[in-house]
């Protein structure tokens, strides 16, 4: 929604200005960190199947390049908005400069309700859009991916469009319509790269649709090494408010830990899955629908972690897939104890007593309204922007650990820059190379985070936007 969009804009640029301001940046230079360089607007008419033409609005924002060309997903929504476009190509600049890319941000939108379009309107939408943006993008210009309700399939549609294009404009150039220059297999990977997120066909990267997970679950561990409570970390005055300082040790011991994953999509199915093989308790997990939870004793905030049983997550997504719904899936893999399972709805997932509450599935769930309930020791923000303002700041003063997620669920973009890489030289990785990497470099982006906070007893998003600005700031200034 616009008013949402114009919100988040106003609270991502609040807190530049307020970082910069801190940093003693000039005017000119906080002026450049919080304006887009380009912001790219249109209307598109697009052939409908019934013949008759329909017109959509689509944005492409570019907002910076100081470190590299923008990256950033399309995302086909509804309510999606300039503002609220420009607002995730702005976080997309921090996250991008959190990681240690050699990338800036950038960010693209539809207003569209994909479930409305038939597949062939959808795949003409996706060409459309790639039509208007065309002399925009490239492989050192700016590099889309798939973001909310765009997909594999949908990038797949952009980057045989693009590659259309480009044959186009280079045949024109040769001045002969007798003699077309063939492609080299070389120069098809280059201006493939132009997108991440691909098929793995047309040379998406292996790895890449766990990534963002898989990082979640880096940083979630590197942040529980640095809380034991033998440590001295814990017993410094940024973290003395912790909840933490008066938990048991046993709490403290990973696969004791208790979770609860909200979304059970791209992102916390495979935050979930490979938290559990990692031996954390994942205990609840919900989607658009509801959530689930094994057994009904967790209703107490006094309740042990013994309590509750954590759930088999890829027999419950089995089971999701078989039935569609996640009602009744606590009894997957096991005899099922019916008096242990049970429904439960989002509100009661964000608001039970876990150690580890994962928002991985929509933006300001936790909020003015719920803040106050929330009993987690520890928010790992995996969706974007999941945690309010207002709940942020009560939160944090309440001791509560928020991993932002301009740090937490940086491992997308980590993966689709390998992808990128890959494409230009014309290598593939293994997995196992993609997924050495993201560790190395999702360690790499907390450990520089950490210290800072540390060292400036500041919150995780305050020192995670400081060390973005300075860099960015080193080169615009
Ligand atoms: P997805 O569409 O695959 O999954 C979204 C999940 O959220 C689904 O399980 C859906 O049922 C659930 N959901 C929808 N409405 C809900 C509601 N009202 N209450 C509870 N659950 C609800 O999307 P995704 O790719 O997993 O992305 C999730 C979040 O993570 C988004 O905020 C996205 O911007 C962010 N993100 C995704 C990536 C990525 O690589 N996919 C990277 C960075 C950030």
């Amino acid at each position: 929604m616009e008013n949402q969009g114009k919100k988040m804009l106003e609270s991502a640029q609040n807190l530049i200005i307020k970082t910069a301001k801190n940093l003693g940046l000039k005017e000119a230079a906080i002026k450049k960190l919080i304006e887009p360089e380009m912001v790219i607007e249109f209307n598109f008419p697009v052939l409908m199947d019934d013949g008759s033409f329909n017109l959509f609005k689509g944005w492409r924002v570019q907002h910076n390049s100081a470190l590299g060309p923008y990256k950033g997903g399309i995302r086909f929504h509804q309510d999606t908005s300039r503002e609220e476009v420009q607002a995730l190509a702005t976080l997309m600049s921090i996250k991008c400069a959190v990681a240690g890319l050699p990338l800036g941000g950038g960010k693209g939108g539809v207003v569209v309700d994909p479930k409305t379009l038939s597949e062939k309107e959808l795949e003409r939408l996706s060409r459309t859009y790639v039509k208007a943006v065309f002399s925009f993008i490239g492989p050192e210009k700016d590099i889309p991916a798939p973001d909310v309700n765009t997909n594999p399939k949908i990038i797949d549609w952009m980057v045989d469009e693009y590659i259309r294009l480009k044959l186009k404009t280079q045949n024109s150039k040769l001045k002969t319509t007798t003699q077309n220059k063939k492609i080299s297999k070389k120069t098809l990977s280059y201006w493939r790269s132009t997108f991440t997120g691909k098929s793995l066909a047309l040379g998406g990267s292996l790895g890449r649709k766990e990534a963002t997970g898989r990082g979640g679950v880096i940083i979630l561990k590197a942040l529980l090494s640095k809380l034991n409570p033998k440590s001295q970390i814990l017993n410094s005055k940024q973290y003395q408010n912790s909840n933490f300082k008066n938990s048991k040790q046993e709490s403290l011991e990973f696969p004791r830990l208790t979770v609860g994953v909200q979304g059970f999509g791209n992102v916390g199915y495979h935050f979930a899955k490979i938290a559990q093989e990692e031996g954390f308790s994942i205990v609840a997990i919900s989607d658009s629908k509801g959530g689930i939870i094994k057994k009904s004793k967790v209703k107490s905030q006094k309740s042990k972690i013994g309590e509750v049983e954590a759930l088999d997550i890829p027999l419950v997504m089995e089971c999701k897939r078989k039935k569609g719904t996640l009602a009744g899936c606590y009894c997957a893999g096991g005899v099922c104890d019916v008096n242990g399972g049970k429904m439960i709805n989002n509100e009661e997932l964000l608001e039970l007593p876990v150690d580890v509450l994962v928002p991985a599935a929509l933006e300001n769930v936790i909020n003015e309204k719920n803040m106050k309930k929330i009993k987690a020791k520890i928010i790992i923000e995996m969706a974007n922007g999941p945690v309010t303002e207002e709940a942020y700041q009560y939160l944090t003063k309440r001791g509560v650990i928020i991993v932002p997620d301009v740090l937490a669920n940086a491992g997308g973009v980590v993966v689709s820059y390998f992808e990128w890489v890959q494409n230009k030289s014309g290598c593939l990785w293994s997995e196992g190379e993609v997924n050495g990497k993201l560790e190395m470099m999702m360690k790499k982006a907390f450990e520089t985070i950490w210290k800072k906070s540390v060292k400036k007893k500041i919150p995780l998003k305050q020192a995670a936007f400081e060390v973005a600005i300075e860099k960015i700031a080193h080169l615009i200034e």
